[in-house]
């Protein structure tokens, strides 16, 4: 038996205001410096609400009031921008070889991004949750000693992340079955806020559309580069995570069946040739011998240094690695179209020498001409994009509409 039921509920009419306000919220975001009538007149609000809504907004400091101006016909108003200084949104990532942290007040300026070395191929999930956990405990000392409120905490890892938060598997890091946003739940106890945690490529995307070159784009991927290689999908100006959040796993998409193996378990697999301790056991075959790389930094140093000099052996390596981004990259061009691939971590450190190649490659596999106009760039964001991102995502339920609690 279906019912229906039509009648407005108590939560339904606190829903609307909910909407509105993520809309007054939206608007001065991206129309600031404007003005109550202005909101009114672009969101089609009456006036009322919108006053009622933006003195709410005023007294929790998430928009503020900056004078008035005279350079408009009719009476001077009083204009409105985004506030948010008492809040503050954190982002972890965990990295092939570092921890990253990075707060973001509500108006998307970084308070702080702070980096820690950590081995996390090599050490056990419990000992990557103490490190982040006494990372992210420091962050928010900081930015609550700065008289702000923890808005929200969320944590990129390179692999795949159920809707739990939990990761059923990241094969860079040797992790299976890991409650991570529970476990960080337990050891961080009370905080007041959401834990959360999401696959590094989706959080890197959420950064691209809020900080990027392509801030403006709604079908975009950012393939993150690092222990791992994922893609973080933007269609029609959503996140595309599948029915249960796996989507976006082109590391894990066979290339090559006689290709080598891959920390999945598999052959021939995208990240197999292009992950970043790939591309250092392809280029510099003296790193490992003396036990697993667990700095990566002065390895991807030292092939910058014989790139730049031209060494013959480490430019071919390159360009045959970029080869195999382009094939990757070439398949999401045929299945999706995107306005533009941008590629992080090491493959945005070495884009000199390995997009040429790539976007030969991209050219030639993808059926659309020019590749369906679909540019392949190295982000513009720094090695904290997913970091980044993970504020970025802490935000969006301010940017929702609901209030903080505090
Ligand atoms: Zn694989």
């Amino acid at each position: 038996m279906i019912s229906i039921h039509n009648e407005p509920q108590p939560t339904d009419l606190g829903d609307v205001r909910v909407a509105n306000r993520a809309v007054v919220l939206r608007h001065v975001r991206l129309h600031a410096p404007c003005s109550r009538a202005d909101i009114a007149a672009a969101t089609g609000l009456n006036k009322a609400t919108v006053s009622s809504l933006v003195t709410e907004l005023l007294d929790r400091r998430l928009v503020r009031e900056t004078g008035l101006t005279g350079n408009r016909v009719g009476r001077p108003a009083t204009m409105l921008v985004l506030d948010g200084a008492p809040y503050a949104a954190l982002g972890l990532q965990v990295g092939a070889d570092d921890l990253v942290v990075v707060a973001v007040d509500l108006g998307g300026n970084r308070l702080l991004t702070w980096r820690r070395a950590f081995p996390a191929p090599t050490a056990s999930p419990a000992e990557t949750v103490r490190a982040l956990v006494t990372l992210a405990r420091r962050a928010i000392g900081r930015v609550t000693g700065q008289g702000r409120t923890v808005l929200g905490l969320t944590v990129g890892v390179p692999g795949l992340v159920d809707t739990a938060g939990g990761v059923p598997l990241a094969s860079g890091l040797g992790w299976r079955d890991v409650p991570l946003a529970a476990d960080l739940r337990a050891a961080l106890r009370e905080t007041g806020f959401t834990v959360a945690v999401d696959t590094d490529a989706n959080l890197a995307v959420l950064a691209e559309q809020r900080h990027g070159g392509y801030a403006a784009a709604t079908d975009l991927v950012h393939l993150t580069g690092g222990i791992s290689v994922g893609a973080g999908v933007l269609a029609g100006g959503r996140l595309l995570r599948g029915g249960r959040g796996h989507a976006g796993e082109l590391g894990h998409l066979c290339l090559d069946p006689a290709g080598p193996p891959c920390p999945c378990g598999r052959r021939g697999c995208l990240a197999a040739s292009t992950a970043l301790p790939a591309v250092v056991d392809r280029l510099l075959p003296d790193a490992g011998r003396d036990g697993p790389v667990t700095d990566y930094l002065p390895e991807l140093d030292r092939i910058v240094a014989s790139a730049r000099q031209g060494d013959p052996a480490v430019l071919a390596g390159l360009a045959e690695i970029g080869r195999h981004l382009g094939h990757g990259a070439s398949i999401l061009a045929n299945l999706l179209n995107p306005e533009a691939i941008v590629v992080g971590g090491h493959f945005a450190t070495l884009a000199p020498w390995l997009l040429p190649a790539a976007r030969i490659e991209l050219a030639a596999r993808t059926l659309a001409p020019q590749a369906g106009g679909c540019r392949l760039e190295a982000s513009t964001l720094d090695s904290a994009a997913a970091a980044l991102g993970g504020a970025a995502a802490a935000l969006a339920t301010i940017e929702a509409g609901r209030l903080p609690t505090a």
